[in-house]
């Protein structure tokens, strides 16, 4: 119960009251002040927790920095009023922040210097907020800008009516990628929750920074040679693919040039791979700086860069864009040969290179890249096949030669399945009074179903560029083994004659090669002395120790060895002396041209060796009685040609 007190008087009371209820009302005010700013904290709080959200969900599907920094600016900006945001990007070597054309302003028109300003920014380091960042790598605040002393940008930022502004850092780890900016027209209050989601929004598109790094590092490694850094076959392909497009539309000149290397095998067999690999980046180099030099004026023409590929091993493809001219075309490969084939230093010594160039150009027609492609590797092939250092620009009837080369090929496959080859036989005689037959060179024929009897000129080289000749080379082998075979039942009381096979580059240097003769000699049943083998001189001394080892081999079993053609090739005598040869073969060439002193003085000179290393000597090509005569006089004992029998099928040949 409330003791009355009666001392009191009622407005003392009153004023008691008034004071109680003063106080409990200040206190229900403090009371409810603390719970509103706690509110407010909270609600506070969970806006920026919003904005993490949304820019992180925002990062999470961005691939690009550029779009997920042009997302993250403009929730930034609506969701703290900022009115103007920002984004630069670190240069790689960290030492510049150039603007990324990536901003979000509001009202924008008085803005306008502002953002032209911003647009072409470029700051090194300590050069204003975004200076601090680069130099720093931490958030630059600035809250004040009217009193920033010495810094342009933010005098400019006062004069379009900013009052502060701050820059933030975005990182890979430590590493500075970008620099988020914003300027706000009223103060900025900066607490730790703000501090902390600006920090995790940098965060969050370094994410977006590393995946889009890992990305460009996957795709450029998809496109590049680890070797050379050049492009490789895919990039060519999607480059070419863009510039076909564009030479349809502008019908402009568009060329491939594809370059490959002469005697880099070579180097890569004899001093190494790693020899190998300073070559191919040197080439790599050097080609980038001719096309540097000799291409550069079409650029400065607004023509597209011209792009240098890795292709193959030794094979690199040169994409023009524009090229103005055939001549400017050849020129810009005469430069190239002339690059080329200066000596690379390799593992203290020097390597001489050439290369054959091949170009395709597209001027009206509309080409695929690969026909292109095709094209100029043709070309490029042909100027192969000319010698060192030539260039060959792809043309139509290149193109036809081509094309009847592949159907021969694919007979000649045909052919060989269904065995359509003959041998023909052509005597060879002792030159002396009687002009007795002595053996026969074996000479193939194709029985062609359409074109009749083909000659081996015809298409014994294309069967050894595609690799046929192994198979028709074994079975002229055999077939010729089998003749001589019949030919000594046929004549059992003569002496034995031979019979001379001609044996292709890649047949004789194939490791088997010795083998394979054993063997066929054993299936067939001939006598081996009946079987004489004839390579060329560039075979004989492709490899010289080999080439006497195989020979020596073959000899021991007593199969017969001859040097065909001999004088065509560069072999010096001396390399003669050293491979176990019985006889040698005089080119036709020299025979053709008897009655000149010169050819008969290299004759002479051939019998006088041939004589003291003990070898027989066949002429060849032997036409007329005086030829003949001619040779029997300088010594030579045995001939060949169409005065003593042409080349005939075995049952006329072997007739007498
Ligand atoms: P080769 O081995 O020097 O053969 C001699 C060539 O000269 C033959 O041409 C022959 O018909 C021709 N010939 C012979 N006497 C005369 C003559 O008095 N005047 C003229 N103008 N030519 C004469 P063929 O049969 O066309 O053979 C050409 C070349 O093809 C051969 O030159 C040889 O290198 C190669 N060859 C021929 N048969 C075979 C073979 O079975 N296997 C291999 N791998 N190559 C062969
Ligand atoms: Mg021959
Ligand atoms: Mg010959």
């Amino acid at each position: 119960m409330t003791q009355f007190s009666p001392s009191l008087e009622p407005e003392a009371r009153l004023a008691r009251l008034a004071r109680q209820l003063d106080r409990e009302r200040q206190a229900r005010a403090q009371a409810e002040a603390i719970a509103e700013k706690g509110l407010r904290d909270l609600y506070e709080n969970q806006q920026w927790l919003a904005l993490l959200q949304r820019v992180t969900d925002g990062a999470n599907r961005s691939t690009r920095l550029t779009d997920a920094m042009r997302m993250a600016l403009e929730e930034i900006c609506a969701k703290t009023g900022w009115a103007f945001g920002n984004a630069l990007l670190v240069s790689e070597e960290g030492t510049l922040a150039v603007g990324a054309d990536i901003w979000f302003a509001e009202g924008e028109g008085s803005l306008l210097p502002f953002v032209e300003a911003t647009r072409t920014i470029a700051v090194g380091p300590g050069e204003g907020m975004a200076g601090d960042v680069l130099s720093r790598g931490q958030a630059s605040w600035h809250l004040d800008l009217a009193n920033e002393a010495g810094c342009e940008r933010c005098t400019l930022a006062v004069q379009s009516g900013f009052t502060a502004g701050f820059a933030i850092p975005v990182l890979i780890r430590s590493e500075l990628v970008a620099i988020l900016e914003f300027f706000s027209r009223t103060p900025i209050r900066v607490d730790e929750q703000m501090q902390s989601t600006l920090h995790q929004i940098g965060v969050q598109l370094g994410y977006v920074a590393e995946r889009e790094r890992n990305r460009a590092a996957l795709l450029h490694e998809a496109r590049h040679d680890a070797l050379t850094g050049l492009g490789n076959r895919k990039h060519l392909a999607e480059l070419a693919a863009g510039a076909l497009t564009r030479h349809w539309q502008t019908g402009s000149r568009l060329a491939l040039l594809a370059i490959d290397l002469d005697g880099f095998k070579a180097i890569n067999d004899s001093l190494g791979h790693h020899a190998g690999d300073t070559v191919l980046v040197a080439t790599a180099r050097r080609l980038e700086r001719c096309i540097g030099q000799v291409l550069r004026p079409l650029q400065d023409r607004g023509s597209s860069l011209p792009l240098v590929a890795r292709v193959g091993g030794d094979e690199f493809v040169v994409l023009v864009e524009d090229a103005p001219s055939a001549d400017f075309l050849n020129h810009f490969a005469e430069n190239l040969h002339e690059v080329l084939a200066q000596p690379i230093n390799v593992d203290g010594g020097q390597a001489e290179l050439a290369a054959a160039i091949g170009i395709a150009v597209c001027i009206r027609d509309r080409p695929t890249i690969d026909q292109l492609l095709r094209d100029a590797d043709l070309a490029m092939y042909e100027a192969k096949s000319r010698g060192r250092s030539q260039t060959v620009i792809f043309s139509s009837e290149l193109g036809e030669a081509t094309r009847q080369r592949r159907i021969l090929e694919a007979e000649l496959k045909e052919a060989i399945h269904k065995c359509q080859f003959v041998l023909h036989y052509q005597p060879i005689v002792a030159l002396d009074d009687g002009h007795h037959v002595v053996g026969y060179e074996a000479l193939v024929r194709w029985q062609h179903p359409s074109k009749g009897l083909l000659h081996p000129g015809e298409f014994i080289e294309i069967a050894e560029e595609c690799g046929l000749i192994t198979f028709l080379g074994g079975w002229i082998l055999e077939e010729a083994c089998r003749a001589a075979a019949r030919l000594a039942e046929l004549y059992p009381r003569k002496p034995l004659r031979f019979i001379s096979v001609n044996v292709a580059a890649p047949q004789f240097l194939a490791s088997n090669f010795a083998d394979r003769v054993r063997k066929t000699l054993m299936r067939t049943g001939v006598t081996p002395e009946q079987i004489r083998l004839e390579i060329t001189e560039s075979v004989a001394i492709a490899d010289p120790d080999r080439t006497a080892a195989v020979l020596q081999q073959v000899r021991e079993w007593g199969v017969q060895t001859s040097l065909d053609d001999f004088g065509t090739g560069y072999s010096s005598l001396s390399y003669l002396k050293q491979l176990p040869f019985d006889t040698l073969k005089i080119d036709r060439s020299f025979v053709n041209d008897l009655q000149s002193d010169k050819s008969q003085s290299i004759v002479q000179a051939i019998m006088d060796l041939a004589r003291s290393i003990d070898l027989k000597v066949v002429a060849e090509g032997i036409e007329t009685a005086g030829q003949g005569d001619t040779l029997a006089k300088l010594g030579c004992g045995y001939a060949q040609g169409y005065w003593f029998g042409r080349p005939s099928p075995e049952n006329e040949a072997f007739a007498s």
